[in-house]
């Protein structure tokens, strides 16, 4: 087995959990080509069976590596890891920045450590493809949390697409199951299609909300409400309790108003502390009552094989889409055709037929 330094191993931890080294792929490619040859399949299969958080991580950047030696590499580790993967309870969670997600997951992640869980958090950010900053990362998050052994921490990916993102954020989840963590946080950021997709690969969607402020006021789009398992209402404390008391119950009131899930889970709404550490077990206890509710029922294991196949059709658009839109002489085809549009030549049904039937010769 290669050498592992202690130094590197916290460096390297210690480097995931700030968003702005990890989201840019240009460093972790350099990172990869030049700083560290590629291990064989075993060392990362091993490693990650071993619950070594280096390993895991490693493997991730592999998943994450844009190279095609990589890319084939992580397949395989991937392939390998699946028969361990998915004895977990994967939550996403949710909400405006500033809310306080990363305060919550660190109070939530410390106490489930405390009784024996193992936690691993990973982020879906689609703001770091378009501004190449992002939005949950520009601070050092979760630092307790993130040098517990217990706990594995991991920034959002970056690409060029959520599509891309989601991909990779949902085969890190098998790895991070196959390295022995229980619990999965997923957490993301109510920007662009981030929750819808965060919802699909994850068992359990808690929305954080602030006292106050309806949902609109506070960002939160359109439908977002309506997936959430377990409504959050965060930063009661202070002079805010009263307030935090009177949003929980119009959100419950709210909620009644929804048709019921396919679920049959009836969403919760509480109010919580983050920073003060307090509402944090009733939400705990709320999650263990679905898991319970949700096994019995078997919907636990239904939903996840749906997100599954859901899944396989979801990566065979976006690999279609990926190989259509990615040729040069597709592109090409594509402007002119957009021209003869606009000028009543062709319609645009014609016209993509007459681009899919070029991009099919071209096989
Ligand atoms: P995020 O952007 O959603 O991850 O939010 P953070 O966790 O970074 O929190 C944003 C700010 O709100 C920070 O200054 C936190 O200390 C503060 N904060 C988070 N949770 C609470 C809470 O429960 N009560 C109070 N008073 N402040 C909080």
């Amino acid at each position: 087995m290669a050498k592992h330094p202690k130094n590197r191993t916290d460096r390297q931890i210690r480097k995931g959990v700030t968003q702005k080294q990890s989201i840019n792929p240009n460093a972790a490619q350099h990172f990869l080509r030049h700083k560290r040859k590629q291990h064989p399949l075993s060392y990362y299969v091993d490693g990650i069976l071993a619950s070594d958080r280096v390993i895991l991580g490693q493997a991730i950047t592999l998943i994450e590596s844009t190279a095609l030696a990589h890319q084939d590499l992580a397949q395989q580790i991937i392939e390998a890891c699946l028969p361990n993967s998915g004895q977990s309870i994967r939550i996403g969670i949710t909400g405006t920045p500033g809310v306080g997600k990363s305060t919550f997951i660190e109070a939530f992640g410390t106490q489930l450590i405390q009784s024996g869980k193992r936690i691993a958090a990973l982020a879906v950010d689609p703001t770091s493809q378009v501004t190449k900053g992002s939005i949950l990362g520009d601070k050092t998050r979760m630092e307790m949390l993130s040098t517990d052994t217990n706990a594995f921490i991991r920034p959002s990916p970056a690409g060029d697409s959520l599509g891309g993102v989601a991909r990779k954020t949902r085969e890190a989840i098998i790895l991070c199951e196959a390295a022995a963590y229980d619990t999965i946080i997923i957490e993301t950021v109510g920007v662009g299609q981030s929750e819808t997709a965060v919802h699909s690969m994850v068992d359990f969607f808690l929305l954080l909300l602030l006292p106050g402020a309806g949902d609109e006021l506070q960002g939160i789009k359109r439908g977002i409400v309506e997936m959430a398992d377990l409504v959050v209402v965060n930063k009661s404390d202070g002079d805010r309790q009263t307030l935090a008391r009177q949003t929980k119950r119009a959100y419950q009131n709210a909620l009644h108003l929804f048709p019921t899930k396919e679920s049959q889970w009836s969403p919760k709404v509480v109010t919580a502390s983050a920073l003060q550490k307090e509402g944090i077990q009733e939400i705990w206890e709320k999650i263990q009552d679905f898991y319970t509710q949700m096994t019995t029922s078997n919907y636990f294991q239904q939903h996840r094989d749906d997100q599954a196949i859901y899944w396989l059709h979801e990566s065979i658009r976006q690999q279609l889409s990926a190989s259509f839109y990615g040729q040069a002489a597709i592109k090409e085809q594509l402007i002119k055709m957009e021209q003869k549009i606009l000028a009543k030549q062709y319609s645009p049904f014609k016209a993509a037929d007459e681009l899919l039937q070029f991009w099919r010769k071209s096989f």
